[in-house]
């Protein structure tokens, strides 16, 4: 099943970029082309029925399967990304970081106000990048139709921040 497949390819790299962190590498799965098409199939299938104009995915790893899945959906990529990065004019959101703050941006021009937005990043962690991001989907008036992550880390109980902007939480590997 894809979801163990994913699990065994998912790294675990202890103390990585600090002590305490265990980081979950994706790299040996993006070496996987079957088990890659494979995920992008699994989202589609748990996507059925939702109504998606576009996927905005988060710099940079939402940038992997965002993009691929936009293209299997037949429907725009919008990359969000971090401070400073996009040319065109932007919006910002700033969060917090466990230590200091960041800051992301999108296009104003992204998409049409009420456009249907699936939010996408490879990981929840705390939720902090995906709320930010989520706010600067609602700032030009998008609709949030839901979220899909490859992981979850589900023991930082994060899910509950996103409710409140939809309740269609997709993450395969929890
Ligand atoms: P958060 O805003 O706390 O939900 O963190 C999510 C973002 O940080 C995602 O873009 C992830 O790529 C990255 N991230 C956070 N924790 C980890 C981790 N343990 N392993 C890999 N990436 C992580």
């Amino acid at each position: 099943m894809v979801v163990d497949q994913l699990k065994s390819a998912i790294r675990d790299i202890p103390d990585f970029p600090k002590p305490g962190i265990v980081f979950k590498d994706i790299t040996p799965v993006l070496q996987n082309q079957e088990l890659c098409t494979a995920i992008v199939d699994e989202f589609v299938n748990r996507l059925k029925g939702l109504e998606i104009d576009a996927i905005a995915g988060v710099e940079s790893r939402g940038f992997l399967f965002g993009m691929m899945l936009a293209n299997k959906l037949d429907i725009p990529f919008i990359p969000i990304r971090k401070q400073g990065k996009l040319p065109f004019k932007t919006i910002a959101e700033s969060y917090k970081l466990e230590y200091g703050q960041a800051t992301i941006e999108i296009h104003e021009d992204a998409f049409t106000a009420g456009s249907r937005i699936l939010i996408h990043d490879d990981l929840l962690a705390t939720g902090g990048t995906v709320v930010a991001a989520s706010k600067l989907i609602e700032k030009l008036e998008g609709v949030i139709v839901g979220y899909a992550f490859v992981i979850s880390l589900d023991f930082l109980h994060s899910l509950g921040r996103l409710t409140r902007f939809s309740d269609n939480i997709i993450a395969l590997a929890r």
